[in-house]
């Protein structure tokens, strides 16, 4: 017996597995001739736990075999045979061993399964042959306290590793989350944080995501948690500091944008919030923030914020200039003006050279007002330049008729060359491509006392698209620059040569409107300047070719020769216009009416827009001179009633000492057709009086009519004596109605005419000419008449000698044209003579 206990010892301590343990066990025990049968019966008590004490069942019928050997191998017993022995033994509900008949029924029990102390792991039940002597029960029952012992020491550790795999697989998942979560956190661009609480006030990170190596421009390593602060830009730091109080003490979330340094020694603005939280091991109390770059948002506030402010100052600038050149050109006016009146009375010799310097001063005066608001202009992003298109060479021609007389005065020559490359015709500015070139021209002749003076252009093809760069070079043979000086002269207000008791006067604008105006198209301005011997400006603008074949599309001066003083004083006898002039300011007022005087005109005059309303209401006036400021009603809002109103409409000049561009296109737009600025001058006025249409194709039609017949140039568009002599026969009442009719019927004629000349149909031509050419004689339209006359002898000269050269259609063709015209002027004519002799 001793033997089996240290057997079944040895058995359980080396045994891994206890099923097979508690089999071999049975079979030892069967090694004991005494023994029928062993049996380790397992209750399912422990898997089931729900199990408690109350509501155990009366009878125990829960469990199974785990081993079993018996003597006779046929022999098998089964969960329910034990279970009825438990039953009948009552053994189920002892602790110790129990002797039923020859059975040995001993409880094994573990302890710490669960919190019920009564549960068994099962029983271990042994049948003899013969009694159990107690000696047999002890030794039995030490065995299977051994067994239990191994059951327990087993359970334990299943249990643990059951624990360990649990806490495992807890791991993991929380790993698994922790990592998608970080991953999510690294995803967004911000950076986030998290920071114990210290009481110390410290706020040493414990964590920060990797999107700070972006934000610092740093490589990320532990140190960065500890010294962050280092990074705030320390004017901000006080301000960090007292929110991150303020948050701690009140509990509410930290919301702050700040600067921050990045490594590179740049400053990013950063916008950081945060919420004090709890951390995971729901103990420390945690600042979690993110903080993210606002520098974009920052940059974009202040631009918007600048922009608002420079747009105030530009506002309150072009303001103060709109009114300084208003208030400087009406008082320049009256010196320009009276001036120009004053050349034209009969001066003496000296008389007439103050005047001259009068005018000189005025002019100069003037065109620095111009030059400093052109420089405001450019400064305050205000100048927009034109992009049509235009022949250089006639732009250079231009800048050379006006620069040559002012050449010669001084004995210089002045040359002008162009390469091959240069494009004939360009898109761009034509007007300030001109001011560049003027202004360098004059300073050249300005700065050179005898030499000469040369303009080249160069190009450069920029792409296949057309697109160029020209290259120009003003060189002179002048008194040069002084190498210090050059870096000045660019800039505004500065003279090379500074001394008080200057040689040549200037504001030092030009050169600093020039490199603006270069920039402005793409371009540079340089010089190269020998003392002594002469300087070259340079300067280059990026253009594009224009291709265009569509003239009128192309932006032209007319080069045509100022009107000669006998043209624009006969003006007036010429082509009679009925002229209001609507100007509030008296002295200026005289001026024009003085100036229109000169020109064979004696106009109306009224000082504002109300009155020009009136007088337009009793007068159809050809011409109105209208002044756009007037205390009353305005130019603008007097040509705007005009406008919309039933009178006939006259052709409006506007005036006014505003030179910007926007108050000519306000002009414009209220329905003016011309604008003139102030200082008036004499061949500006005259220019515009000339562009009237009645005027332009009146000219135009002069040029024809010299050209075929002298004589007719003097003739008068309508004949008064003829005119006269049929109103006396028939009546006012009647001629105006056969007037009316008259022109109706000519204007179908005249479209006939021109339909004709097209197609080439000679015969209706010469027809609806005879009958165009009778009715004007009637009237008394000497000048159509004559035309119409004119066409007839051509007309009749083809059909005779039946053959009509190109030379022949060339003039018909023309002659029609000419025909249309005088007929327009005609109508103009008649409708006056027919007021005037209503009125009389
Ligand atoms: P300003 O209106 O005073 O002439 P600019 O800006 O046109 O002003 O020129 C600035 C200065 O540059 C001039 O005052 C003169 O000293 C110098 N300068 C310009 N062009 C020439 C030149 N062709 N030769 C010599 N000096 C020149």
């Amino acid at each position: 017996m001793f033997m089996l206990g240290l057997e079944t010892a040895k058995i359980l301590k080396h045994s891994k597995d206890i099923d097979k343990a508690l089999n071999d066990i049975c079979q030892q025990v069967l090694t004991l001739d005494k023994v029928v049968f062993s049996c380790f019966y397992k209750t399912s008590a422990i898997a089931d736990q729900s199990i408690t004490t109350t509501e155990k069942p009366q009878k125990f019928n829960r469990g199974y075999v785990k081993a079993f050997a018996s003597r006779n191998p046929e022999f098998l017993i089964d969960a329910k045979t034990v279970n009825k022995l438990l039953n009948k033994s009552k053994a189920w509900q002892q602790i110790e061993p129990v002797v039923y008949e020859t059975y040995l029924i001993m409880p094994l029990r573990l302890e710490n399964i669960q919190q019920t102390s009564d549960c068994s792991w099962g029983w271990w039940v042994v049948q003899l042959n013969c009694e159990w002597t107690q000696c047999m029960v002890r030794e039995y029952h030490q065995i299977a306290m051994q067994v239990e012992m191994k059951l327990q020491f087993d359970y334990s550790q299943h249990q643990l590793q059951q624990q360990v795999q649990e806490a495992e697989q807890a791991y993991n998942t929380l790993y698994h989350w922790t990592e998608q979560y970080r991953h999510l956190i690294e995803q967004v661009p911000s950076v986030s944080y998290v920071s114990p609480l210290a009481k110390d006030g410290k706020f040493d990170l414990a964590y920060i995501s990797p999107q700070i190596q972006d934000l610092l421009g740093v490589s990320y390593n532990h140190q960065l948690l500890k010294n962050w602060q280092d990074y705030v830009y320390p004017a901000d730091r006080p301000m960090v500091y007292q929110k991150l109080q303020q948050t701690l003490e009140t509990g509410e979330d930290f919301n702050c944008e700040y600067r921050m340094l990045r490594h590179d020694g740049s400053i990013i603005w950063v916008s950081d919030t945060a919420q004090i939280g709890v951390a995971t091991d729901q103990k420390t109390m945690v600042l979690r923030g993110s903080v993210h770059d606002i520098s974009d948002r920052k940059k974009a506030e202040a631009q918007l914020i600048a922009a608002k402010i420079t747009e105030s100052t530009n506002q309150s600038k072009s303001k103060f200039l709109a009114f300084m050149s208003h208030e400087i050109r009406t008082p320049m006016n009256t010196v320009i003006g009276m001036t120009d009146i004053l050349l034209n009375t009969p001066l003496s010799p000296q008389q007439q050279k103050y005047v001259n310097t009068i005018r000189q001063g005025g002019e100069i005066l003037l065109s620095i007002v111009n030059n400093i608001l052109d420089f405001s202009r450019i400064e305050s992003g205000n100048l927009i330049l034109e992009k049509k298109p235009f022949i250089l060479k006639e732009c250079m021609e231009q800048v050379l008729a006006v620069m040559r007389p002012r050449a010669a005065q001084k004995s210089l020559k002045l040359h002008y060359s162009q390469s091959l490359q240069v494009p004939h015709q360009i898109i761009g500015d034509y007007g300030r491509l001109r001011q560049i070139l003027i202004n360098l021209v004059s300073n050249a002749i300005k700065f050179t006392s005898h030499g000469e003076i040369s303009i080249k252009i160069n190009a450069q093809k920029i792409n296949a698209d057309g697109k160029y760069k020209l290259l120009f070079a003003v060189e002179d043979t002048g008194i040069g620059i002084a190498p210090e000086a050059i870096s000045q002269i660019f800039q505004s207000f500065s003279q090379a040569d500074s001394s008080i008791n200057r040689q040549y006067g200037g504001t030092g604008l030009g050169l600093a409107i020039c490199k603006q105006l270069c920039e402005l198209m793409e371009g540079e301005i340089g010089v190269s300047s020998q003392l002594g011997k002469g300087t070259t400006f340079y300067f280059s603008i990026v253009t594009t070719e224009s291709k265009t074949t569509d003239i009128s599309q192309l932006v032209h001066y007319d080069q045509e020769q100022p009107s000669t003083p006998i043209l624009a004083t006969t003006l007036g006898e010429h082509y009679p216009l009925k002229i209001l002039v609507v100007e509030d300011h008296p002295v200026n007022r005289e001026i024009l009416l003085l100036m229109l005087e000169k020109m064979g005109y004696h106009a109306d005059s009224v000082n504002d827009g109300i009155y020009a309303l009136e007088a337009l209401q009793q007068t159809s006036y050809d011409l109105v001179f209208m002044d756009l400021q007037m205390p009353i009603m305005d130019g603008l809002l007097a040509t705007d009633r005009i406008r919309h109103s039933s009178y006939l409409q006259p052709w409006i000049i506007g005036l006014s000492a505003n030179a910007f561009e926007e108050s000519r296109e306000m002009a414009l737009q209220v329905g003016m057709n011309d604008y003139l600025t102030k200082p008036l001058q004499m061949e500006t006025l005259i220019e515009s009086v000339r562009k009237l249409p009645q005027l332009a194709e009146g000219l135009k039609a002069r040029k024809l009519i010299n050209s075929i017949a002298p004589s007719a140039n003097l003739l008068p568009v309508l004949d008064a004596s003829i005119f006269n002599t049929l109103l006396d026969s028939i009546g006012f009442d009647h001629i105006s109605s056969l007037i009316s009719s008259f022109i109706e019927l000519s204007a179908i004629t005249i479209a006939n005419m021109q339909e004709a000349i097209q197609t080439g149909d000679l015969q209706t031509l010469e027809a609806q000419n005879h009958s165009l050419k009778g009715g004007s004689g009637t009237f008394g339209a000497t000048k159509l008449h004559n035309v119409c006359q004119e066409l007839q002898r051509i007309c009749f000269h083809c059909r005779k000698s039946q053959i009509c050269s190109k030379e022949d259609m060339d003039t018909m063709y023309e002659l029609v044209e000419l025909i249309a015209m005088e007929f327009q002027l005609l109508t103009q004519v008649v409708r006056h003579s027919i007021y005037q002799s209503s009125s009389a």
